[in-house]
Formats: C-alpha cells, sequence, structure tokens
C-alpha cells in the first residue's frame, strides 16, 4: 500500500455516529425513531441516507443539525464530528458550529430563508463569521450566486425570496449552504419538491460543488437514482435502524438485505417493463412504539424463517466494504463453513 493510502486509510472519519437511540415522547407512549444507528461519513465522501417515508431519515440528519423538537430524547449514543460528540458539547459551541463547519440545506427552502428579508442581506448575515468588510461579503454572494445557475444576480439580490421560483430557491439555499464552506453538508431530500429536470440539474450542481469546496455530503433521499448519480457511499434506514451500509456500487448491485433488494426492485428507474402501476413493498413500516423483539423487517420479508422472530440480527461484514444486518447472512456463513 502507497503512503498516501495508507494515510486514507487510517484516516478518522469526520463524522462517526455510534449506537445512536433516539425516542419521541407522544401521547401514545415512546416512539423509538433511532435504534443503534452507526454511521460515519469519511473526509470528502458523499453519504446517502434512503428508506421509506418513516424510517428515520430526517431524525437523524436533524439530530445531527441539533435541531430536534422539544419531545425528542437522546437516550444512548454518541455523534463524533472531528473528534468531538456534538451531543455533549456545551449548547454555544455547538450553535457556533451550525452555518459555520455544519451547515444544511432543507426540503423546503423556505424553512432556511426569512420572506420578509431580501436574498442580499441573508447571504450577507450567513457569512457572520467571516472577517471582511459588507461589501467584500456582497461580493462573495454575488458569485455564489453565479456559481448556482442564478441569472444575473446583480438585479437579482436585492429580491424578496417569493420573487424567485421554487427551484430557484433552492438553489439561492444551496448558495447560502456553501457560502460559509462548510466541512460537512446536511441536505435532507433537497430536490424531492422540485420536477424531474430541475431535480437532475440540481444533483449536477451539488456534485459539482462538492468537488469544488471538497466537504463532506449527507444526502437524504427517497430517490434512489439521485442516491446513484451523487452518492458515495449509501446507508439503507429501514424503521429507525440501518440495516445495510457500503459503497454505492456494492449496494446497487450486489445488495444483502432483503428490504434493500425489496427498495430496489420497487425503483421506478430501475423497472424495466411499461407499466401503469409500480410496484410497491408489501405491508407497512411497523408501529415504533414499545420494544422490539427479532429482526425488525420480519413481518415484510419474504425469507424470514424461525430464528428472525426471537433475534435481533447483528451487523455481517459481505466482502471488505459492505455490511447488513441480516441473519441470512449468518445461516450463508454456517452453510459454507
Ligand atoms: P420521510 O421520508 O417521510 O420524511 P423519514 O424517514 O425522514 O420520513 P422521520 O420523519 O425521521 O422519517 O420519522 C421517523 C419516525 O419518527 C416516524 O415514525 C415519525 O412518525 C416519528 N416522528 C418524527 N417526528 C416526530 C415527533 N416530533 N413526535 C413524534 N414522532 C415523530
Ligand atoms: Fe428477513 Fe430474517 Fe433477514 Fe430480517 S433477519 S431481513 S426477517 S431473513
Amino acid at each position: 500500500m502507497r503512503h498516501d493510502d495508507l494515510t486514507q486509510h487510517i484516516a478518522r472519519p469526520l463524522l462517526e455516529i455510534r449506537d445512536l437511540n433516539l425516542d419521541f415522547g407522544t401521547p401514545r407512549g415512546r416512539v423509538h425513531a433511532l435504534r443503534n444507528v452507526s454511521l460515519d461519513v469519511p473526509a470528502g465522501q458523499v453519504v446517502g441516507i434512503v428508506g421509506e417515508s418513516g424510517s428515520g431519515k430526517s431524525t437523524l440528519a436533524y439530530t445531527l443539525m441539533g435541531l430536534l423538537p422539544e419531545n425528542a430524547d437522546v437516550t444512548a449514543g454518541s455523534i463524533l464530528f472531528e473528534g468531538k460528540d456534538l451531543l455533549k458539547m456545551p449548547a454555544q459551541a455547538r450553535r457556533n458550529l451550525l452555518g459555520d463547519r455544519l451547515s444544511m440545506i432543507f426540503q423546503d427552502p423556505m424553512t432556511a430563508l426569512n420572506p420578509v428579508r431580501t436574498i442580499e442581506s441573508q447571504m450577507i448575515d450567513i457569512q457572520h463569521h467571516e472577517q471582511r468588510s459588507r461589501s467584500e461579503k456582497r461580493t462573495r454572494a454575488l458569485e455564489m450566486l453565479h456559481r448556482v445557475g442564478i441569472p444575473d444576480p446583480q438585479s437579482r439580490i436585492g429580491a424578496y425570496p417569493h420573487h424567485f421560483s421554487g427551484g430557484m430557491r433552492q438553489r439561492v439555499c444551496i448558495a447560502m449552504a456553501l457560502l460559509v464552506k462548510p466541512t460537512l453538508l446536511v441536505a435532507d431530500e433537497p430536490t424531492t419538491a422540485l420536477d424531474a429536470t430541475l431535480e437532475v440539474q440540481i444533483i449536477h450542481l451539488l456534485k459539482e460543488l462538492q468537488k469544488e469546496i471538497g466537504c463532506s455530503v449527507l444526502f437524504v433521499s427517497h430517490h434512489l437514482g439521485a442516491v446513484a448519480e451523487l452518492c458515495d457511499r449509501v446507508a439503507v434506514m429501514y424503521a429507525g435502524e440501518v440495516v445495510e451500509e457500503g459503497a454505492v456500487r456494492d449496494i446497487f448491485h450486489n445488495p444483502a438485505h432483503p428490504y434493500t433488494r425489496a427498495l430496489l426492485e420497487c425503483d421506478p428507474g430501475r423497472i424495466k417493463k411499461s407499466t401503469r402501476t409500480l410496484p410497491t413493498i408489501p405491508g407497512e413500516v411497523p408501529s415504533l412504539l414499545g420494544s422490539k423483539k427479532g429482526c425488525i423487517f420480519r413481518a415484510r420479508c419474504p425469507q424470514a424463517f424461525s430464528r428472525c422472530t426471537h433475534d435481533n440480527p447483528i451487523e455481517y461484514r459481505i466482502g471488505v466494504d459492505q455490511v447488513a444486518r441480516c441473519h441470512l447472512l449468518d445461516e450463508e456463513r454456517l452453510v459454507s463453513a
């Protein structure tokens, strides 16, 4: 192994999430929205999180950013960012990270934009960590608006958010999120509200900018095609657990978990035959109330067997760079032993 390969090999990931557990308190009891979630985001890489609605993708993204509602309770685990546990950091230190080393793009651009202030004032304010004059900050804002494809930024910068279309607003949000040169960008379904053509444009733009800036990205999406296009690695979530994780090419070509296989089989981008009705995974995501025994996917799994009812599967390694939680992987080992 060459020296630089070796350095890269042993380099610590930028973000290390370990055994994270989170509950929401509700009148019906505690909703276990994240269970034993572990995930790494290596420096300079794009990691996707996929899974059906309700699998905990957004909860994970918001936990990272410290933007949780009052009824959320992290019951165990750690989130190491650049080696420091975000969950143990004083509130002020954590706030200082936001909009500086950590920034976020939301599904709805209006979550990040103030409707009664001009884009100019918001883009200048977001640079408050920078020791630059107001006119330098304005120049940087104009450059970034140009970079994300806003036509004639000089005349548009004084406009209010509602003067922009949805796609243009999302470009403004990307410009704002990247203006601070984050080390980690969290993007929560940033293209879901856009039509297919705009989605492709935004994904290409994100990819270009990520390469230029060299930041890591955690990209939450329903859309497997977008993940395949943008991400280096992908984590598949189901009912609050990461059930499979690995390099995008491995997961998409050689999925090891029955849930990942089902998700890929239902992806409209992969269905070869023309059809009027898109397939869905039979059954529903289980209720996350109360404690769970056995494999969380067993009620919908075509390959479930007796062990799946009693034991929660541990993580099994497939090849060098892929892990999945399914008892079948252990059984295969037993057969081949
Ligand atoms: P989607 O793709 O629809 O955004 P998701 O995978 O991002 O779904 P989350 O929004 O993270 O899923 O939700 C995970 C679980 O936590 C769901 O069962 C959801 O109902 C529950 N949940 C989320 N927020 C709260 C809350 N504030 N109080 C109670 N339960 C919540
Ligand atoms: Fe299916 Fe059992 Fe594997 Fe769970 S552990 S995914 S139920 S085979």
